[in-house]
């Protein structure tokens, strides 16, 4: 498999090169030169294979030989270990579950694939790699987790005191083994400028292999591709063939998956970006004019973004095809307050609870469906984290009926332990190569 910059498609590189930088040197982001297209006789059968399944065939089809068939599938086995259930809601309305795993989150699905492909491909006898990661809670927690007791490979992750949530906080410092936790008397911005600095700074890079695990790292993305023909499998069991995908977006990498997963073959009628009112791509869909803003704070802060980083691989993908982009992608976003309705609404007609960046793919799902009154399709909204992460945003009676998952069960009587650094470098440099 071979990768090029969205900035220059003559920069090619391996998988593997990658998979270590994130980024390519002109900072653009990578993507495949090739993008199979599965088949159609695939596509007819996915209801008869299991999640593992698809996502061997998937990443097969587009890792090429990047990684034997082998070592593939031991990979996935061991990264792809929960469900990703379809549930349905109502009439027309499923939710596609993707909080399964152990960080409770859909970001467990690229961080859990990424650690094992970074620890497949150091040798045997190479220096450790020391991944450094800021966190203002829910990235830190599926990175840590994702990486928990991956050979060769150690994670420190820093986040701000005081400033995660309890579950959070649980996530990040109870795990011991491989991983450790820096509580930085600061903010978040504080905890990534000292990252930004250790990666920058001669003595750790000589030190220490260094890699940031970024977010936007092309591992992460291929795995996000497996929910998609897998939610797809569960809606043809369902006797169904027709599909839009409502997807609550902030980076856009989610939905980024999405589009590849259709380019791969997967038969979507139509892609739906749920927003909050961080609105920029509803506003470029709307204008035809990209406008990146300063992010503004919501309640579903994981979508709090203003300059959506996956947003130009989508760009890429549909280079010259503004028209198919158009036809494919339509936008909506809501405010808070609809947030907090709708998922008042869904508890008391349907009983069930969503996290408040579900809620707006929900309210997306339902004003598709007042917009297109004819369509027979079956929508699927993502959810995209377990509503107990959040505890702040629901009322008494809500916060009462949620349930506690083992997950976090598991982590509540563990012992705590982070290093307390307050946010001067020095300090935490020293902390470093004192390691
Ligand atoms: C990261 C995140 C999102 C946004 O996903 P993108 O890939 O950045 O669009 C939505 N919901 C939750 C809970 C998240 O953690």
């Amino acid at each position: 498999m071979i990768l090029y910059s969205t900035n220059n498609k003559d920069l090619r590189v391996p998988f593997k090169e990658g998979v270590f930088n994130s980024l390519p040197i002109d900072k653009g982001l990578y993507m495949p030169v090739n993008i199979p297209v599965l088949g159609p006789e695939f596509i007819a059968d996915l209801h008869k294979y299991s999640l593992p399944e698809i996502a061997f065939r998937v990443s097969k089809a587009i890792l090429n030989d990047a990684i034997p068939e082998a070592d593939l599938k031991a990979i996935i086995d061991d990264a792809i270990n929960f469900d990703a259930p379809v549930v349905e809601l109502s009439d027309q309305i499923n939710v596609l579950e993707l909080f399964h795993g152990p960080s409770l989150a859909f970001k467990d699905f690229g961080a859990r694939f990424m650690s094992r492909v970074m620890s497949y491909f150091l040798k045997e006898g190479e220096k450790q790699l020391d991944v450094l990661v800021a966190t203002s809670g829910d990235t830190g927690g599926a990175v840590a987790l994702g990486f928990l007791g991956v050979p060769n490979v150690r994670v420190t992750i820093l986040f701000p005191r005081g400033k995660v949530s309890l579950i959070q906080e649980l996530q990040l410092t109870t795990n011991g083994q491989n991983i450790r936790a820096i509580e930085i008397d600061g903010t978040f911005d504080d905890c990534q400028a000292l990252v930004k600095r250790a990666f920058n700074d001669p003595e750790l890079k000589e030190k220490f292999r260094l890699t940031s695990a970024n977010s936007i790292n092309i591992s992460r993305l291929i795995p996000q591709t497996f929910y998609y023909f897998y939610a797809y499998a569960q809606i043809q069991r369902k006797g169904s063939r027709e599909v839009v995908f409502s997807v609550p977006s902030g980076n856009f990498g989610n939905i980024g998956a999405g589009l590849l997963a259709w380019k791969m073959g997967l038969p979507v009628k139509q892609f739906i970006a749920a927003t909050n009112i961080n609105d920029t791509v509803p506003e470029f869909l709307r204008t035809g004019i990209y406008q990146a803003k300063p992010s503004v704070q919501t309640w579903s802060n994981a979508m709090d973004v203003g300059d959506p980083s996956n947003w130009v691989r989508i760009m890429d993908l549909f280079k010259g095809d503004d028209a198919n982009l158009k036809k494919l992608l339509i936008a909506y976003s809501f405010t808070d307050e609809e947030t907090l309705n709708a998922i008042e609404k869904v508890y008391s007609e349907q009983h069930y609870i969503m996290c408040p960046h579900t809620a707006i793919a929900w309210l997306a799902s339902k004003q598709w469906l007042n917009d297109h009154p004819n369509e027979t399709a079956e929508l699927v909204f993502l959810s995209t984290a377990h509503p107990c992460k959040f505890p702040d945003i629901f009322s008494k009676e809500i916060a009462a009926k949620i349930e506690v998952p083992v997950q976090v069960q598991e982590l509540e009587g563990r012992e705590r332990l982070a290093v307390s650094l307050d946010r001067d470098f020095e300090g935490f440099k020293n902390y470093l190569l004192g390691s």
